[in-house]
């Protein structure tokens, strides 16, 4: 287990703050790296992968939501956001841009470290440490290789198909808002996304066999979003 720790990524400008998450992380065994501005966290989460990243909004050259839109676009990482804002609002669209869970300053430490337990937990389903691999009853997904299984058959997806997939895995038994997954998977949310992510979706449901009105691992919750689950 200890070589094989999790690798968080800290994005945080102030010193003490990013001290103190470094030195709980650590204590808590896990890898920590750390960046201090937005464009210095995307070089770090590039060269470095890590398996979640702790963000702070306000950064000195631009706001932690331009980090999470860049990432979304690859990668379905979990990313808690760190800020000392308290309004709604910004906590809605931070979710929406694909944050994973937010934690407003002052935080306690217990809360910290179970936020990251419950969103790596979500993430590794079945597969062990440093793994890259969840698994669903039939359906596998390889998030190194990107590749995804169903009943040890591959099923070939686009880029797009396979980031709504991989993204609906990542929060496996929650529903997802149509807004959160276009705003994940395109950056960006306007009129007409909607029906693409639709769209995408009708293929996916195609692709893993779905016949008409039957679940796929993928539930169509309507009017809300969707949600993956088992099949009962
Ligand atoms: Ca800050």
């Amino acid at each position: 287990m200890n070589n094989n720790k999790y690798r968080i990524l800290v994005i945080e400008d102030e010193d003490n703050i990013k001290t103190f998450v470094s030195a709980l992380l650590e204590a808590n065994n896990y890898q920590v790296i750390t960046a201090e501005s937005c464009n210095s966290g995307l070089m770090m989460f590039n060269s470095h992968r890590p398996d979640l990243v702790i963000l702070d909004l306000g950064l000195p050259d631009l706001d932690g939501t331009e980090f999470l839109k860049a990432i979304r676009k690859t990668s379905s990482v979990p990313v808690i956001v760190l800020s000392a804002r308290t309004d709604e609002s910004d906590k809605v669209s931070a979710l929406d841009m694909g944050a994973n869970d937010y934690v407003t300053k002052p935080f306690g430490s217990a809360e910290l470290v179970a936020r990251i337990r419950t969103a790596l937990r979500s993430t590794r389903q079945g597969g062990g440490a440093g793994t890259q691999k969840f698994e669903l009853d039939k359906l596998v997904i390889d998030y190194d290789s990107r590749r995804i299984y169903l009943d040890g058959e591959e099923i070939k997806l686009t880029q797009t198909e396979y980031n709504i997939v991989a993204l609906l895995s990542e929060h496996c038994g929650k529903v997802m808002t149509y807004s959160a997954i276009v705003s994940a998977i395109w950056g960006y949310n306007d009129y007409g996304s909607k029906k693409k992510l639709q769209v995408n979706m009708a293929n996916i449901r195609k692709k893993f066999g779905a016949a008409p009105g039957k679940d796929c691992y993928i539930i169509n919750e309507l009017g809300v979003g969707y949600r993956m689950d088992e099949i009962n």
